[in-house]
């Protein structure tokens, strides 16, 4: 099982890009809305709009992602140690 879970809750998301450039194999910009987008994520739509977006990470992809989050200036990227049920940002 992998140990982390990631979620993006994506209808707070700004567009600045942060994430994107601190984690591009991970993160990519929508250049329809101008949201951010997790690559591979599971999403969850209400009225046609992507409410929530998560995936499931082990260690070695922690890293990359706890900088995105850490870059995200309205904190709207959230990690989760699945193992120890704690969020860690
Ligand atoms: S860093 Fe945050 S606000 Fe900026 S694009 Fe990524 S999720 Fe959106």
């Amino acid at each position: 099982m992998e140990q982390f879970k990631i979620e993006h809750d994506r209808p707070g998301c700004i567009g600045c890009g942060a994430c994107a450039a601190v984690a591009p194999r991970f993160w990519t910009m929508d250049p329809v809305d101008g949201k951010s987008d997790l690559v591979g994520a599971k999403k969850t739509e209400e009225s046609g709009e992507i409410v929530k977006e998560e995936m499931s990470i082990d260690d070695k992809n922690y890293e990359a992602n706890m900088n995105a989050a850490q870059s995200c200036p309205v904190n709207v990227i959230h990690i989760i140690d699945v193992k120890e049920n704690k969020k860690l940002i």
